[in-house]
């Protein structure tokens, strides 16, 4: 089924708000105990659960990361691991940037410890 009503959501990093369509979907993913939760890019919206939006750039995603914005947002009280996230999103934004700013990256976040 299509629906053509625009989703309207929030980047969880800059609070603009925006097309679904133009913010990456992100859900939390819970593994064993001893890798915890991870959260993963849902790039096609079709994982269930709880997700939160962010642009897919680092700018954002680095926001939404110094305000901790994704444990608000999918209700985290635990530390998790944006490894995946941080992965998908930088080349993301290498190939965006490569047209606008001559192959810029920004700043890659710092993983966090554990
Ligand atoms: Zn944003």
């Amino acid at each position: 089924m299509v629906r053509r009503a625009e989703v309207i959501r929030t980047c969880v990093g800059c609070r603009v708000r925006a097309s679904a369509s133009e913010l990456l979907r992100v859900v939390a993913v819970a593994d064993t105990v001893s890798t915890g939760v991870r959260l993963v890019p849902d790039p096609v919206r079709r994982r269930t659960g709880r997700g939160a939006h962010v642009h897919p750039v680092l700018e954002c995603l680095t926001q939404a990361l110094r305000k901790r914005a994704f444990g608000r947002a999918l209700r985290l009280s635990e530390r998790y691991d944006v490894t995946e996230l941080e992965t998908f999103v930088a080349d993301h934004t290498i190939r965006v940037t490569r047209e606008v700013d001559g192959g810029h990256t920004g700043v890659r976040p710092r993983k966090q410890g554990r």
